[in-house]
């Protein structure tokens, strides 16, 4: 049976170093604050905003609700960011997505300040990521597989790693991130050829696909770590799944997530980390 690679033991690992540099920043008066943005009552992210107002309360760092209709104007949206990038006291925004169809996504979500952006959404954010140079910060998930592979302590110099998704939330940011740990990376998506062929020959396997238990034992082969991102509902099921055939590929792998309790219990330890960075940086 493979190890299981639980997401709440990286989580509190991180928040231990987020811990340390909230007391620095303690010492010199400064309590890091997050704002968060809805537009509408959407359950997926009204779900999401309980989950991270409960680790931001638990860690000390401060929140700040801000909720607008659903039928909000895209220039009161705008306007909303740009109060929040002029707040000095707040250190970082998350804006939940997607946003209304008719909103011009791309425009808000470029509004908001790259050292503030701890959800590494904006466009200079992402080519931090694809560059390597230090802007902004890496989007949450993307950066939660990474804890989990170093947490777990696998090098990934050299490693062969196939991405299956490509989306700019996951995939894409994460093969960059791998990339600059040195591993060979195989992106993945729904046009590739052969996926079986690809996934059965990496050393790790992360799926990102949104799709309930998709790839399974045929996709995978002994010794491998597999780290499963996809969270959706399976109606044959009737529960959450991720993407891998969780039953079928546990006692085949070394290592596998959980799905839930894996890669998702990770990421908001990520955001938070990403906001007491942020208020540090605004230490002189
Ligand atoms: P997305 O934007 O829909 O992207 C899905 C990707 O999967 C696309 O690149 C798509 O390929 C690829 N794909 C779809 N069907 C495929 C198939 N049959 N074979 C191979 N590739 C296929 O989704 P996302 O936002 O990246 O999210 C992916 C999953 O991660 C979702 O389940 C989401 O809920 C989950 N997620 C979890 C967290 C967390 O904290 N745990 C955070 C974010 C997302 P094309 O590009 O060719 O269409």
């Amino acid at each position: 049976m493979a190890e299981l690679l639980t997401g709440k033991e990286v989580a509190a690992a991180l928040n231990q170093r987020s811990k340390l540099i909230l007391e620095e920043l303690q010492a010199n008066n400064i309590t890091p604050k997050l704002a968060i943005v809805r537009v509408g009552e959407k359950e997926n992210d009204l779900s999401y905003e309980k989950g991270i107002l409960k680790r931001c309360d638990e860690l000390g760092v401060l929140a700040r609700q801000v909720v607008l209709p659903l039928e909000v104007k895209e220039e009161e949206l705008l306007k909303a960011i740009e109060e929040l990038n002029e707040d000095e006291s707040v250190h970082g925004i998350l804006l939940f997505r997607p946003l209304p169809k008719r909103m011009d996504e791309d425009r808000i979500v470029n509004a908001i300040l790259p050292q503030k952006d701890v959800d590494g959404a904006t466009d200079l954010s992402l080519a931090g990521v694809f560059s390597g140079k230090p802007m902004g910060f890496a989007p949450c998930t993307a950066q939660a597989a990474i804890e989990a592979l170093d947490y777990y302590g696998y090098d990934l110099s050299g490693k062969n790693v196939a991405v299956v998704g490509r989306s700019m939330v996951v995939g894409k940011p994460l093969g960059m991130l791998l990339l600059g740990r040195h591993a060979t990376v195989a992106m993945c998506h729904s046009r590739t050829q052969n996926l079986a062929d690809i996934t059965s020959q990496a050393d790790i396997v992360v799926a990102a696909i949104g799709k309930p238990e998709i790839l399974t034992a045929s996709y995978f082969r002994k010794n491998q770590v597999v780290l499963d991102v996809g969270v959706s509902w399976s109606e044959k099921k009737g529960k959450l799944c991720g993407d891998v055939d969780f039953d079928e590929v546990s006692p085949l792998v070394k290592a596998i997530t959980p799905v839930p309790r894996g890669i998702g219990a990770i990421t908001t330890a990520v955001l938070m980390n990403h906001v007491v960075l942020s208020a540090k940086s605004t230490l002189k």
